[in-house]
């Protein structure tokens, strides 16, 4: 079953590229042609459950926040 889109986005601002996200996490993030992470919209089928802690401190330029939830 396909899950709704992780409740994380990147920083534009920030992001330069380091590719840490869709390298540890491919099934939520996709890398642009310049490089740069983006969120996609729907988790993959085959991702394994996202720790999302593990990959915003992963980031280098602490460009990945959580969004708010309601
Ligand atoms: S790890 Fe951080 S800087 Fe690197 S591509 Fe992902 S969001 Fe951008």
């Amino acid at each position: 079953m396909r899950q709704q889109r992780p409740p994380v986005e990147i920083d534009r601002d920030l992001c330069v590229g380091h590719g840490r996200c869709y390298n540890k996490a491919p099934g939520l993030f996709y890398a642009d042609d310049m490089g740069l992470g983006h969120v996609k919209d729907v988790i993959d089928d085959n991702a394994t459950p996202p720790d999302l802690a593990r990959i915003i401190r992963a980031c280098p330029e602490s460009a990945i926040h959580l969004t708010a939830t309601s």
